[in-house]
């Protein structure tokens, strides 16, 4: 099958919503990343995102909404906490995991008795939710396990063949997955970090937990809080490893190792000390910048065919959580602290 790049066009937006409604897969910008949507209550049509991506089955999605009329009949309640949470920062990169109501199939939820659901803020996500007249369930639009996308040629470099038609509304502004929080409980608990953090959600509902597989490996045999948890992500071809150090050491130990094929991924203005190729992702200081280019690196790591990838640790403190966690992630926990 051909995949049809659309645009922003109403025309456009219609042979979108109409796919959509005929069970069909597009994928569509948010400001997130891009997400391979489908209609969220049909269980057909959320089948074919798994067999599209290669997602394990037991991997839950989030439904999307583009009014809070539309989360009433999802869920089995919507809990004052939720409802806080939801003035506050939707539309936005938050998603709540809900007792799920008897309209989610088994599909969406993966088994679960809860159900994830976000209202993205790009104007064209709400404009294909509308137009399609139902809630869409959406993974990240990559093949499973590699880079999330963050432009409509990113998508097509893992989908082009697979699906029907991709929705191109320019570069994700935030750049990584939307912050999971369960609000099941009383406070509510950081499943995923995103680009609502910790301290905003905290300032909202008076506290909240960090699930600790956010920032450590899930121990062999544990049940992950979020099915995502367990499955190695994000991560390119190369052997990413990241380096933990004040930019001195980060740059003596990548040049002690100049004379092994070996690609820099670092941040921008310290580059100049480096003896190896080097790609850069924003600068130190700048976690939003970090999270708005980390997936277009590791993916330009892939072209350049980089092998090992020295990969600069980032921050962990507000949106940096974020890139962490990804980069975490995509070097497989391999960490290397280089001050002496
Ligand atoms: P993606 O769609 O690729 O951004 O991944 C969605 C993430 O949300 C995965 O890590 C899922 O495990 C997580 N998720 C979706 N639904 C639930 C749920 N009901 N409970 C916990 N985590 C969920
Ligand atoms: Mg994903």
């Amino acid at each position: 099958m051909e995949t049809k790049r659309l645009t922003d066009t109403p025309a456009d937006l219609q042979k979108a919503a109409k796919l959509l409604r005929s069970g069909e897969l597009v994928a569509i910008p948010t400001e997130t990343v891009y997400g391979l949507a489908a209609n969220a209550l049909d269980g057909g049509a959320v089948r074919r995102i798994f067999a599209a991506k290669g997602r394990p089955q037991d991997n839950p999605l989030i439904v999307h909404i583009a009014d809070m009329e539309e989360l009433p009949p999802l869920v089995a309640e919507v809990p004052e906490l939720a409802e806080k949470l939801a003035k506050a920062y939707w539309p936005g990169p938050l998603t709540m995991i809900f007792r799920k109501s008897a309209r989610i199939p088994d599909e969406v939820s993966a088994g679960l008795s809860t159900v994830a659901v976000r209202m993205p803020f790009h104007p064209l996500a709400r404009a294909v939710i509308r137009a399609a007249g139902v809630p869409l369930a959406a993974p990240s639009a990559n093949l499973s396990g590699s880079p999330s996308p963050t432009t409509a040629a990113h998508v097509l470099a893992d989908m082009a063949g697979r699906i029907p038609a991709v929705l191109d509304g320019g570069m994700s502004a935030v750049g990584v997955e939307s912050t999971v929080v369960d609000v099941t409980g009383p406070v509510p608990c950081l499943l995923r970090p995103g680009g609502i953090t910790p301290a905003m959600l905290a300032a909202v509902a008076g506290g909240v937990s960090v699930n600790p597989a956010v920032t450590s490996p899930l121990p062999k045999g544990a049940a992950a809080a979020s099915p995502g948890m367990k499955y190695k992500h994000y991560a390119p071809k190369a052997h990413v490893v990241l380096i933990r150090g004040t930019p001195a050491a980060y740059a003596a130990f990548v040049n002690s190792r100049r004379n092994d094929p070996v690609t820099a991924m670092c941040f921008d203005g310290e580059e100049g000390n480096l003896r190896v190729p080097y790609i850069t992702y924003g600068r130190r200081d700048d976690p939003a910048e970090q999270a708005h280019r980390v997936f277009d690196a590791l993916r330009r790591l892939d072209d350049i065919g980089a092998g090992t990838v020295y990969c600069a640790c980032p921050s962990e403190e507000g949106m940096g959580l974020a890139v962490y966690n990804r980069l975490l992630r995509a070097a497989a926990f391999e960490v290397i602290d280089v001050d002496g």
